[in-house]
């Protein structure tokens, strides 16, 4: 059911609904308005929604610069590398990283058009935004020590090579 009530009924997420927040300029405190939710401190089901995928979209190209880090043992150690090589932190890196995931993922669920297909993609990664972990939570974990080789069978006293 809807109404011209139900119209910005959401809390923006940037500014809690204060519609923006003081900030010192000089010696002056100014009012700084909320650009996403136009100064109203409210957003309505659509963007509130698109603020959702957003969100979820960043998680995502987090936990895939992260696997990128720990994909191979000496993984974390080739990108510190690559950041020194090229001169840029390392931080730095993985901002660009993230950027660029971000952005294939984006051009990802464009590329599904506009039909149910998307909306349902767009559901599951909602949906499970809330269960994967922020940026900060994501990047990097070292990787798991690898199994011991199994013991050889046969005569110990055989050295196997
Ligand atoms: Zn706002």
């Amino acid at each position: 059911m809807k109404n011209a009530t139900q119209k910005n009924e959401l809390t923006c997420p940037k500014c809690h609904g204060d519609g923006g927040h003081d900030e010192i300029e000089g010696t002056r405190q100014v009012f700084q308005a909320c650009y996403h939710c136009g100064n109203t401190g409210r957003i309505d089901r659509e963007l509130y929604r698109q603020d959702q995928l957003d969100s979820a979209l960043a998680n995502l190209a987090s936990i895939n610069v992260a696997a990128l880090m720990v994909e191979g043992q000496d993984a974390d150690v080739c990108y510190r590398t690559m950041a020194a090589e090229n001169m840029i932190p390392f931080n730095q890196l993985i901002d660009d990283m993230h950027y660029r995931e971000l952005n294939n993922l984006k051009a990802f669920v464009e590329g599904l058009g506009s039909g149910s297909n998307r909306k349902r993609v767009e559901d599951l990664l909602i949906a499970g935004s809330s269960t994967i972990p922020t940026m900060r939570q994501a990047i990097p974990t070292p990787p798991p020590a690898p199994k011991p080789a199994p013991a050889p069978i046969g005569n110990p006293d055989d050295i196997p090579f």
